[in-house]
Order: structure tokens, then C-alpha cells, then sequence
């Protein structure tokens, strides 16, 4: 099977385009057209070395597509079926059994090391064997027509809902909502503070509103997305330049926040986190830490921060109630994305890099010409937010 892939060839260089061969899908695997990806910061990480996954590389990893082929021990999926395709696990460490698998002893290895855990390769250049190129990324390498996932970390999802929209449901939305609704499970009435509102941030904030939180701060140095935030449920926004956020935080809540969840990874927003929390307060760490060194003083009254890797979210359970979610309404993840070409993959990754989009979203293929018709009025109607 031939795949159209965009293949990162090392820091900052641009992508290119090669035609590779894919293997047919193993027992466990799904063989998937792919008809969206989104970009997340984590693609732009490895493709810029900040996450040392093997190069040349086909990255990717908020796909969403159609099911083509099934290994024969796949019993969930069929091909026709639409799927969102999200990180991969081992299935077999403790996390991975007490339903915890975001946590997998070997996560680093399914979802960076551009091979199957087993070591092999799915994908290849057509003539050439000693010109390697790595995959599996995430389980999945979605920046291509054609995408071998596994049944674990694969998704079926309703056919009603454009499915161009949801592959970002696969990391970061799933990371950002799945943080307040999974791991902090903030109560009705919290009050919470979001550090960044991209994509992970958003997908926070949204769940903060839908699930009661009276308080919502957002934090971020861009007006219009601060701007958004308002819109979709933000009830104060601070722009971090030149602020104080803890103090300001404190001033808003008086006794501090109960929760907050940092998505920069910036030392000093890090502080701020631990900084402004009220007594028992949660602070939650979606980037890589860097060299943030936390102080112990101030977490003595019964503080405490946390790593949080894909808002502990079970992808088959999650992403089904986040699309409920915005089909109803409460979930708009629509109002974040904007669309660009397969081939314009370069230019959607400065378009994020400078902030431009807070979702970028690369179409791959189409999907069935009435449905398609259907999603592009949709999106012409209002998707796109800059
Ligand atoms: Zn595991
Ligand atoms: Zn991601």
C-alpha cells in the first residue's frame, strides 16, 4: 500500500513530500485513510529536535480518518468506520492494567520512538531498504494519506459529526479537558487558573465551564485568544506580560486558586502555578518541565503538583463524551481550528509557531462527497478563528 507522507527531516528544515510503502496491518493493527490531522506543539518539539525521536520521521498524531483494512484480531473496528486516532500504550505494565495506560511503563517508546514497540518499522522507502525512514508515531505517523494504528489506540466515532474536526480530540483537547474532568475532577463551584490557553488550554477551559467552576482565569500574553477565552466561558483573563500572575491570581480569589493547570512549561509560569494555590490546592503539568525546580516551602499546607500526561484519559471512553459534548453544544471545539492543505504543511507550522491559529488542522483527504460538502459549509460558516 502506497502512502503520501510528509517526512520531517530534522530541525527546522521544511518537510518533504515522498511517496513510502505501507506493510498490511499486523494482527492488532488498523489500516486508516487519513482525513485530517491536527498539529500540536509536541510534532513541532520532535521535528525540532526538543523531543530526540529518530530522523527522517513522518510525524503526526491527531489523526482522524476512515478504517480501511483490520488484522484479524481487531473485533471493534470495520472498515468504513470513522476513527480518531489518539496515543499508544503497551497494554500490559500496571498503569496500562489498573486503566491508567496515559502513564505506560513504555510510553516513551510507543509514542516517540519511531518503531513498534517490538523494535520493527511499518513503513518504508519503496526501492531503497538503507534509506530508513521512522513511524509509528504515537502509534499512528498522521501526516500521511494512509496511517497504521492499533485497535488500542484507535477510536470509532459517529458519522453524523465532520470528521475533519475531531482528530484533535486524540491529544491535545483530550490532554486539556481530560486534566480538569479526569485528573483534577474539579467539583462544581472551583475555581481554577488556566497557564496558556492554546489548544490544551482551551480544551480546560471549556471543561471548567461545562463542568460548574465559578472561578475560571485565564492566562496568556495574546489578547484574542484571551479575548476567546472570554467567550467560551473565561470569567477573568491577565495577560502574563509583565504581571505578576500569582499575585494577580491571589487578588481575584482572595485565598488562591484550588486548581491550576500550567500548559507553557515555562519556569516561571511554573512558579506562579505553585505560588498561587490556595491550601489543598492541585497544580497540574502538561509541558515538559524543563529545569523548573519547585520549592517545598510553600506546598506545606497540603499543596500538591502532578505531571499530567493526556489528562488520564482512556481514549475510547473520553472522546465519545467529548464529541456528545459538542454536538450538544458545550464542547465548541470548532471556534479553535483552522484549516490548511496537506501539501501547505510548513506553513500551518509557523502559522501555529506565531500564534496565528490556535488549531491547525491539515486536510489529507475527503471522505465522501455529501458529508464533505456538509462539513466545508459548516467550517466556511464560522470554523476558522484566527
Ligand atoms: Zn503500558
Ligand atoms: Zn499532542
Amino acid at each position: 500500500m502506497r502512502t503520501r507522507a510528509a517526512v520531517a527531516q530534522g530541525p527546522v528544515k521544511p518537510f518533504t513530500f515522498a511517496e513510502l510503502e505501507l506493510d498490511k496491518p499486523r494482527d492488532d493493527e488498523v489500516l486508516v485513510r487519513i482525513v485530517a490531522t491536527g498539529i500540536c506543539q509536541t510534532d513541532a518539539h520532535a521535528r525540532n529536535g526538543h523531543i530526540p525521536s529518530p530522523q527522517p520521521i513522518v510525524l503526526g498524531h491527531e489523526g482522524a480518518g476512515v478504517v480501511e483494512q483490520i488484522g484479524a484480531a481487531v473485533t471493534e473496528l470495520q472498515p468504513g468506520d470513522h476513527v480518531v486516532l489518539s496515543y499508544q500504550s503497551c497494554g500490559h505494565c500496571p498503569q496500562c492494567l489498573t486503566g491508567h495506560p496515559s502513564y505506560c511503563d513504555q510510553a516513551y517508546a510507543a509514542n516517540f520512538g519511531g518503531s513498534r514497540l517490538d523494535g520493527t518499522i511499518g513503513i518504508h522507502r519503496p526501492n531503497s531498504a538503507a534509506d530508513k525512514v521512522h513511524g509509528h508515531f504515537f502509534g499512528q505517523s498522521s501526516f500521511a494519506t494512509y496511517a497504521l494504528s492499533t485497535w488500542r489506540n484507535t477510536v470509532k466515532v459517529d458519522k453524523d459529526v465532520p470528521l475533519e474536526l475531531l482528530g484533535p480530540l486524540g491529544c491535545s483537547l483530550q490532554t486539556g479537558a481530560g486534566a480538569v474532568l479526569n485528573s483534577f475532577a474539579i467539583p462544581a463551584g472551583a475555581t481554577i487558573a488556566i497557564l496558556g490557553v492554546g489548544a490544551v488550554g482551551f480544551g480546560a477551559l471549556m471543561a471548567a465551564n461545562l463542568a460548574g467552576a465559578t472561578t475560571i482565569i485565564a492566562v496568556d500574553v495574546n489578547d484574542q485568544r484571551l479575548a476567546l477565552a472570554r467567550e467560551l466561558g473565561a470569567t477573568h483573563t491577565l495577560n502574563a506580560a509583565g504581571l505578576d500572575v500569582a499575585k494577580a491570581i491571589l487578588d481575584i480569589t482572595g485565598s488562591g486558586a484550588g486548581y491550576v493547570l500550567d500548559t507553557t512549561g515555562r519556569a516561571d509560569m511554573i512558579a506562579h502555578a505553585v505560588s498561587s494555590l490556595r491550601p489543598m490546592g492541585q497544580a497540574g503539568l502538561i509541558a515538559g518541565a524543563g529545569n523548573a525546580s519547585i520549592p517545598a516551602a510553600p506546598l506545606a499546607l497540603g499543596k500538591a503538583v502532578r505531571g499530567i500526561v493526556q489528562g488520564d484519559a482512556i481514549p475510547q471512553q473520553f472522546i465519545p463524551k467529548l464529541i456528545q459534548l459538542y454536538r450538544t453544544g458545550r464542547f465548541p471545539l470548532d471556534r479553535l481550528v483552522g484549516f490548511y492543505d496537506f501539501d501547505d504543511i510548513d506553513e500551518a507550522f509557523a502559522a501555529a509557531a506565531r500564534g496565528d491559529v490556535i488549531k491547525a488542522i491539515l486536510r489529507i483527504s475527503s471522505y465522501g462527497s455529501a458529508e464533505t460538502a456538509d462539513a466545508e459549509t459548516q467550517m466556511a460558516a464560522g470554523g476558522s478563528v484566527a
